[in-house]
C-alpha cells in the first residue's frame, strides 16, 4: 500500500478512535459540588481563591481525569451524587471521606500556604500541588477498596492499595514528577513509593491501573501476590525485584539488623521486634527460640515469651540484590512475672455478652496474647467471661487491657472486674470510670490486691463513643491459691 494512503487511513483511524473515546465520556455525570469555604481569609484561602477562579470547572475536570484513569466504562464508575469541599484551616494536608454517593472532602488552606512559602511562591507550582492533591483524594472517593487485605494501617497491603492507587492517578494524569522516583523502599509503603511501582508496570501493560482497581473486586481476600499474578503473571517479589534493579543498577546486599524494646530479665513477657536492616529488604524470616510464635515474616512482629530461659533470635532478610542474616545467640533473659502467671496460658473457657463480631475479629482474640487481633462487638458496651477450666482458684494480682488497631472511640473507657465461683454470684474486685489509651496497641496496667480467689472472671467494659466496642487483648496474672 502507498505509505500517503496508510498514513490517510491510519489518521482517520486516529481520529475516529478519537472522537470514540471522548464521545464515551460526554455524558458524565458529575456529582453536584458544594463548596464550603470555611477558611476564606488566611493566605492559603486568598492564594486558593485567587488560583481557582472556577472551582467547579476545576474539581469536574480533576473527577473526569480520575474516572478516566480508574476506569473504561462509565457504567462501572461508583455514582457520587454530591462533593461537598471544605476549604478548612486545619492540620495535614486533606482527607476524603463520606459514603457511597456523597464525597466529603477538605483540603488544608496551611498546607496550601506553607507550600507556597517553601516553593519560592511559585503560583504555577503551586497550582499544580493543588490540583495534584484533589486527583489523589479523589482517586479514594472512586476506587474500590481490597477486601480481606487487613486493616488500614502504614505498611499494610490494604493501605499500600489505597494509597499507591492515588498517587499512580497523580503520576499518570502528570501531577507527581518523575524527579520523585527514587529506588528502594517497599511496595506496601504506599504514595510515591508504590504509585512510581504501579506506573513502572504501566509501562508494561497500560492497563495495569485500571485492572489493579478492579483486580480487588474479583481477588478476596486481595492481595499484591494475587493481584500481580493475576493481572502480571508474575510474583510481586519478582516484580519488585526487576523494577529496583531498573532503579539502581550497582545495588548492594542488605545487611540484616534487628533492635528490641526490651531484652533483659524480661518479666512482661512480650517482646516487640524492630527491623532495623540496611539495603530495603522486602522479606523478614525471623525465627525466635523459645518465642510464640516460633516464626514471622512480619517487619516487626511482637513475640510472647511464656517460660523463663534464655533464648536465641534469628532474622533472615531478602532485598533486590540479595539475602543476610544475623543470629544472636542467648539474645533475651525472660523472667519470672512478679505479677504471678498469665491466666490466658491456663485451659479456659471464654464467653461473650453478643456474637455480633465480625468474621476473625471473634472474643478469642482477648485472650490469644497478640495485640494484631482484636474483639469487636456492634454495642457500646458489653461482657466478657473467662473461666477456667479446672476448678482451680485463682487470686487477680493485676491486668491489662490493650487498645486496637484503629477508632479510639471504640476503646474501653469503663472497665468492671468481678469474681465467681459459681457463675451466679458475682463479686466486684475493681472499677476503672476513666481509661484513656493515647496510642494504638498500647497496654494500660492495672495492679490490684485481689484478696479473694475466683475460677471465673466477668469483664464489663463500656466504650468512649458510638455504636461499636473493641479492645485487642486482655491480659489477667494472679496465683493459684491451692
Ligand atoms: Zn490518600
Amino acid at each position: 500500500m502507498h505509505m500517503k494512503v496508510l498514513a490517510a487511513l491510519l489518521f482517520s483511524i486516529v481520529i475516529f478512535i478519537g472522537c470514540n473515546q471522548d464521545r464515551k465520556w460526554n455524558n458524565f455525570q458529575y456529582p453536584e459540588i458544594k463548596y464550603i469555604a470555611e477558611d476564606s481569609t488566611s493566605e492559603g484561602a486568598l492564594l486558593f481563591n485567587e488560583l481557582v477562579p472556577n472551582t467547579d470547572s476545576l474539581f469536574n475536570d480533576c473527577i473526569l481525569k480520575v474516572c478516566k484513569k480508574l476506569y473504561k466504562e462509565q457504567s462501572e464508575i461508583p455514582q457520587k451524587k454530591i462533593f461537598e469541599f471544605h476549604l478548612r484551616n486545619t492540620q495535614g494536608v486533606a482527607a476524603t471521606g463520606g459514603n457511597d454517593s456523597i464525597i466529603d472532602m477538605f483540603l488544608n488552606t496551611n498546607y496550601i500556604a506553607g507550600f507556597y512559602q517553601s516553593h519560592n511562591k511559585d503560583k504555577k507550582e503551586t497550582l499544580t500541588e493543588i490540583i495534584g492533591v484533589l486527583i489523589h483524594e479523589l482517586t479514594h472517593a472512586y476506587q474500590h477498596s481490597p477486601i480481606g487485605a487487613g486493616g488500614y494501617v502504614g505498611g499494610s497491603e490494604h493501605f499500600s492499595c489505597i494509597e499507591g492507587m492515588a498517587d499512580a492517578t497523580r503520576l499518570t494524569t502528570g501531577y507527581i514528577e518523575q524527579k520523585f522516583r527514587k529506588p528502594g523502599g517497599h511496595w506496601n509503603d504506599g504514595y510515591k513509593t508504590t504509585g512510581f511501582f504501579i506506573g513502572w508496570m504501566m509501562e508494561q501493560n497500560p492497563d495495569f491501573l485500571y485492572q489493579f482497581n478492579q483486580s480487588t473486586l474479583s481477588i478476596i481476600p486481595w492481595s499484591w501476590e494475587k493481584a500481580t499474578q493475576q493481572i502480571m503473571n508474575k510474583s510481586v517479589a519478582d516484580l519488585w525485584i526487576a523494577y529496583q534493579k531498573e532503579l539502581n543498577p550497582e545495588g548492594k546486599n542488605p545487611v540484616a539488623k534487628f533492635e528490641v524494646n526490651t531484652k533483659d530479665n524480661i518479666t512482661d513477657r512480650r517482646v516487640a521486634f524492630k527491623d532495623n536492616s540496611e539495603g530495603d529488604p522486602f522479606e523478614w524470616e525471623w525465627t525466635f527460640e523459645g518465642g510464640i510464635p516460633h516464626e514471622s515474616n512480619q517487619r516487626n512482629p511482637k513475640v510472647i515469651y511464656k517460660d523463663p530461659g534464655t533464648y536465641s533470635v534469628t532474622l533472615k532478610v531478602r532485598s533486590a540484590f540479595g539475602n543476610a542474616t544475623v543470629d544472636k545467640k542467648q539474645f533475651l533473659v525472660v523472667g519470672k512475672n512478679p505479677s504471678g502467671v498469665l491466666f490466658s496460658d491456663l485451659d479456659k473457657e471464654v464467653i461473650s455478652q453478643y456474637k455480633d463480631s465480625p468474621e476473625g475479629e471473634g472474643v478469642a482474640n482477648v485472650f490469644d496474647n497478640s495485640s494484631d487481633s482484636k474483639y469487636l462487638t456492634y454495642n457500646n458496651s458489653a461482657w466478657i467471661d473467662f473461666r477456667l477450666k479446672s476448678n482451680e482458684k485463682f487470686k487477680l494480682n493485676k491486668y491489662c487491657i490493650v487498645s486496637a488497631n484503629d477508632s479510639p472511640e471504640r476503646d474501653p473507657k469503663e472497665i468492671v472486674i468481678k469474681g465467681s465461683n459459681d457463675g451466679k454470684k458475682w463479686e466486684i474486685i475493681d472499677m476503672q470510670r476513666e481509661v484513656n489509651f493515647k496510642k494504638r496497641f498500647e497496654t494500660v496496667d492495672f495492679d490490684i490486691s485481689g484478696k479473694k480467689a475466683y475460677s471465673k472472671y466477668k469483664i464489663e467494659m463500656k466504650n468512649h463513643n458510638g455504636p461499636i466496642l473493641q479492645v485487642a487483648d486482655i491480659l489477667l496474672f494472679g496465683d493459684s491459691q491451692i
